[in-house]
């Protein structure tokens, strides 16, 4: 009897010692939910955050090759309402990057490899045909006339700049540089 008792109490503290460790497995996964929970909740805060039915964009498109800044406003998209700044960020074209973020108003910006609208830009096309060149939407160049001068026709010195394109104000003023560029040759 003796030794079943003592047999029984082993059993015992077997037992005890098992529950004191689902207990503690427990309480762990109960604290790593608390921890879930506050999470939660944090995201329950930043429901301000999201875009509102209506807002309007404020573009603001640096050209890096003249300097200049251009700011557009534009209607946001009817299907980004609802969206957190990072929801609305992974569905933006690439380049653009949200500056500053209110629901009724998001601020975005973005670098561009071209000139701005206000130029007219002498550059070569893929044949050294020498053209002249306007951004007329803001986001591409595009072709407004060819000129009678090639790339070949030009100093040296002046080539590899109009490979690249060279800037006027007007396109009288971009004639009467290729004019002076190529008098006497
Ligand atoms: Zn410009």
């Amino acid at each position: 009897m003796r030794t079943k008792r003592i047999r029984i109490s082993a059993l015992a503290i077997i037992l005890v010692g098992l529950s004191v460790i689902t207990l503690a497995i427990t309480l762990s996964r109960g604290a790593q939910l608390g921890v879930e929970g506050e999470d939660g909740l944090t995201a329950g805060r930043s429901d301000a955050a999201r875009v509102a039915a209506g807002a309007v964009q404020l573009q603001t498109i640096h050209y890096q090759r003249c300097g200049h800044s251009v700011l557009r406003t534009v209607d946001s998209q009817p299907e980004w309402a609802g969206l957190t700044p990072d929801e609305l960020t992974a569905r933006l074209d690439m380049g653009w990057r949200v500056t500053d973020f209110a629901p009724d108003r998001i601020t975005m910006s973005k670098n561009v490899m071209l000139f701005c609208p206000q130029h007219y830009v002498l550059m070569p096309d893929e044949t050294g045909q020498i053209c002249v060149w306007t951004n007329r939407y803001g986001d591409g160049m595009e072709r407004v006339r060819d000129t009678s001068v090639t790339l070949a026709d030009l100093p040296e010195t002046q080539r590899e700049l109009v490979r690249v394109g060279v800037a006027f104000d007007s396109e009288s003023e971009a004639d009467a540089y290729l004019v002076e560029q190529t008098s006497g040759r």
